[in-house]
């Protein structure tokens, strides 16, 4: 295991770089400390990771808390990679990226420095409760769906699912707006 990534050594023909790379989109989200910086780092973590290559970022958006609503804002961000890692390795990679960043271990959609989860893997279905794929809360929240739908152009081998006619649905009842009118 590599300590700085959580990436398994095990890494086949990766060493040789012929290994098959696919692409996956994961959310960001930050409601503690400095949330930009948080989101910053994860993209920078995530871009370096063995085999992986940052495609596409949306725009950093804020939301109001969901489910536990007396916390302060997040702000959310979805992320477009391409990555011969494994889905399971991509999410070891995401939870040391995590607790690097010192994410506090509250309580379910509670308030955290920074949360990394995968939405979507090339090709990977799975009902694993370590590693669902699709994400199992993803079609319903604009603070994904509407970052999703901006860098939707990027997916290949992804669900048939017309995110942007469900983004634009789900933004009508969940505000969600863009941070800053930047990318952060
Ligand atoms: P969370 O509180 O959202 O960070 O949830 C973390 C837990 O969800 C971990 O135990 C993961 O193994 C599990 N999990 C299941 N599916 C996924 C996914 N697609 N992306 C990230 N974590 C997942």
């Amino acid at each position: 295991m590599d300590e700085r990534t959580g990436v398994e050594s095990d890494q086949g023909d990766r060493e040789t770089g012929t290994a098959e790379r696919r692409r996956a989109f994961v959310a960001l989200g930050s409601n503690l400390g400095d949330r930009a910086a948080n989101l910053a780092a994860a993209r920078v973590a995530l871009s370096g990771l063995p085999g992986t290559t940052l495609l596409a970022a949306s725009r950093v958006y804020e939301t109001a808390p969901q489910d536990v609503v007396d916390q302060p804002a997040f702000l959310n961000q979805v992320l477009c990679l391409e990555t011969s890692l494994a889905p399971r390795e991509l999410l070891r990679a995401g939870q040391a990226i995590e607790q690097a960043r010192h994410r506090g271990r509250g309580f379910r959609f509670g308030p955290r420095t920074l949360d990394v989860d995968i939405l979507l893997f090339q090709g990977v279905e799975s009902s694993d409760p370590e590693l669902t794929l699709p994400h199992p809360r993803m079609f319903q929240r604009a603070f994904v769906l509407v970052p999703l739908a901006e860098i939707w152009g990027w997916a290949v081998g992804m669900p048939d699912v017309d995110v942007e006619g469900l983004a634009a649905s789900l933004a009508r009842d969940q505000a969600v707006r863009v941070y800053g009118g930047a990318k952060a």
